[in-house]
């Protein structure tokens, strides 16, 4: 995947080394901001990367600790490196490996084009890419809902991250309908739960059986388990086949986006309500794996 990646940003290095050398006037955040949030392939001006200069023509490269998400540990933790760096006049590109202090097992790499010019407390630094991709983590609720297809998921992340309004929409939904059936039984376990109306929990079941989401929430109509509406009142089904149909007409990549997003969250929203009633992870695991296996 790291090759991918790197095959994707890599930009030409002659043109690089020209964007360089003339812009010095770029932005200009601190190096663990750059290493934390910045996006592949945007190139940034650095000024507190480097440490004391012992040599004129070498300049160490610092390695601050920083902050980034820990799939180990499943939370945002200190990651620290032990990398060496020595920077020369010049460009160099070179990688960066940083482990989770907590874990010590989890690793965050970096590939990286880094250009100084000796005399200058300033570095010049892009993003080829980096391992596990840039991008927001999955978030952890959904992980018991997505089983198969968190993988799937990840790649819809990664294009959302890199702006990429379409194909983060296609992905997400893609998984919306390969989840068709666990979205309605979770909904139907939850409305048996709660004592809501065993019509209701009839319903859901019955209208899983349709060909599509969409058509699904259709045949369902506006009946939903009361506990799972957002904010007391949204149905989620409903929302999301809303979603579906707005992305069916042509828009523009930043509309895409949007829909994507919201796809996401109102996805994430749903687990998260979902979880109140099926209790513990376990509990949630084994209801989606029963799933899994009585689906096929
Ligand atoms: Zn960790």
């Amino acid at each position: 995947m790291v090759d991918i990646l790197i095959t994707v940003y890599f930009p030409d290095s002659y043109s690089m080394e020209t964007t360089i050398q003339q812009d010095t006037s770029q932005r200009i955040v601190p190096w663990s901001d750059f290493l934390t949030n910045s996006p592949p392939a945007v190139e940034m001006g650095i000024r507190d990367a480097l440490g004391s200069i012992r040599q004129p023509d070498t300049a160490p490269l610092l390695v601050p600790h920083i902050k980034l998400y820990c799939s180990v540990c499943e939370g945002k933790r200190n990651f620290e490196s032990t990398d060496q760096i020595q920077l020369n006049d010049g460009l160099r590109r070179l990688f960066m490996t940083y482990s989770c202090r907590d874990c010590g097992t989890m690793t965050h790499t970096f590939a990286l084009i880094i250009r100084w010019k000796q005399g200058s407390p300033l570095i010049t630094a892009l993003k080829i890419g980096q391992w596990p991709a840039f991008g927001p983590p999955p978030p952890s609720i959904l992980k018991s809902l997505l089983g198969q297809y968190y993988e799937l998921f990840t790649k819809g992340l990664q294009a959302e991250s890199h702006g990429i309004g379409f194909a983060a929409f296609t992905y997400y939904s893609r998984i919306v309908e390969l989840l068709k059936d666990q979205l309605f039984v979770l909904a139907s376990k939850v409305s048996q739960k709660t004592a809501a109306p065993p019509e209701l929990t009839r319903n859901l079941l019955t209208a899983k059986r349709e060909k599509t989401f969409g058509r699904a929430v259709e045949v369902l109509g506006d009946a939903f388990p009361e506990h799972l509406r957002l904010q007391g009142k949204y149905n989620p089904f409903q929302l999301l086949r809303q979603i579906l149909i707005n992305g069916e007409n042509i828009q523009p990549d930043g509309a895409y986006l949007k829909l994507a997003q919201d796809l996401r969250a109102v996805l994430a929203a749903f687990a998260a309500q979902v979880k109140q009633y099926i209790g513990e992870d376990k509990e949630f695991a084994a209801a989606v794996e029963h799933l899994d296996a009585t689906s096929k």
